[in-house]
């Protein structure tokens, strides 16, 4: 297995059997290979330094069924919320005081958030941000308004794409939602210029070991300059309440392959991955991610963005709880970077 580990290091890439043995192994030192080189390769290329996203839930109303997600549609316990603009402008300036250069949008398709209230919103922000990057994850939207939104000064779209398989990812959405759609999106996304992101859920209902080699070299392929790779956790009140959460070791794992995969990428240690174990955001960071997303949204409406249950939000989770953050990563030999943290093309 090490010599497939040392294959990946170099070249960046592995067949479809190289990743299936991959992630199926259960050699406790071949793992903790895996790991030290994703390690080696990330301080190799950032230091130890972690970039900081001040996330702002802007809404958690939604048009969308996903089986997994707790704001979906018909989840009727969720009470629901919209921030206004001048909230959301609000959130960004607490996070620039606070050393925040990136703000990431995140939301539920909000019929009332438009694209013309997302456009100005946008606007509104870079406005008076000119040095930060702005980041969306708004969901799929058409080519003209990913346009509209790039153009008005958003520099990022996180987009998962969930799952690669198209069974697969027809067992976590209802009929009116498409794979091929929201590829397309991703291809939109990346046509227009945009810094795109994809990633998985790992342990998603139904997911198989060969559906991960799918996304694996679809990532390969696609070449996102972020990568979002978090364990699917149950919620109470959707149709995968009684199902498993998944397992915080293969996430690990398969952000180890994607630093070893694509060694520039930008890769959060996930709040999914913070919630599932005290010290999940550590982890995350020593087996190869970069960036960790605290909590920016008002605290009146974090518990309210309810995706999964014990969703972390407060602590070290939170923006205002950067301190701490940064004390625990200091702890484990890393820094928090204040820098905006753009994806470096050269
Ligand atoms: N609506 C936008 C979209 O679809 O990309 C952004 C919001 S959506 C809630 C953000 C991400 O949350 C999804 O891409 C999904 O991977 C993740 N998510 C939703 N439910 C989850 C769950 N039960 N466990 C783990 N992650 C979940």
């Amino acid at each position: 297995m090490k010599t497939t580990i040392d294959k990946l290091c170099q070249d960046h890439t592995l067949n479809a059997e190289e990743y299936r043995s991959l992630l199926l192994c259960q050699d406790t030192e071949a793992n903790a290979y895996l790991q030290q080189k994703a390690q080696q390769t990330t301080l190799a290329r950032f230091g130890n330094a972690v970039f900081i996203r001040g996330l702002i839930e802007i809404s958690n109303r939604c048009r969308n069924n996903c089986l997994y997600c707790g704001i979906r549609k018909s989840n009727t316990m969720v009470s629901r919320y919209s921030l206004s603009r001048e909230t959301i402008l609000s959130c960004c300036r607490e996070g620039y005081a606070l050393g925040f250069r990136t703000f990431v949008l995140q939301g539920g398709e909000d019929v009332s958030q438009t694209d013309d209230w997302v456009t100005e919103t946008v606007a509104c922000i870079r406005q008076e941000f000119p040095d930060c990057a702005i980041t969306l994850s708004l969901g799929e939207k058409s080519k003209e308004a990913y346009l509209r939104f790039f153009k008005a000064g958003a520099n990022r779209y996180l987009l998962r794409h969930e799952t690669f398989n198209e069974a697969h990812y027809a067992t976590l959405h209802p009929s009116d939602m498409s794979r091929e759609y929201r590829l397309q999106c991703l291809e939109w996304l990346k046509e227009i210029g945009y810094q795109t992101g994809t990633g998985i859920m790992v342990g998603s209902p139904g997911q198989k070991i060969e559906h991960l080699v799918e996304d694996l070299l679809f990532i390969e392929h696609f070449r996102p300059e972020m990568i979002g790779i978090g364990p699917f956790i149950p919620h109470v009140d959707t149709p995968f309440a009684n199902e498993p959460s998944g397992s915080i070791d293969l996430t690990l794992k398969l952000i180890s392959i994607f630093r070893l995969m694509h060694p520039s990428a930008l890769i959060p240690s996930t709040t999914a991955l913070a919630s599932l174990s005290p010290n999940g955001r550590e982890q995350g960071i020593l087996a190869g991610a970069n960036v960790v997303m605290p909590n920016l949204s008002p605290s009146s409406v974090r518990k309210k963005y309810s995706l999964y249950n014990h969703k972390a939000a407060f602590g070290s989770e939170a923006a205002e709880g950067l301190k701490l953050l940064e004390e625990q990563l200091n702890q484990i030999g890393y820094i928090v970077s204040r820098e905006r943290g753009d994806y470096n093309y050269v």
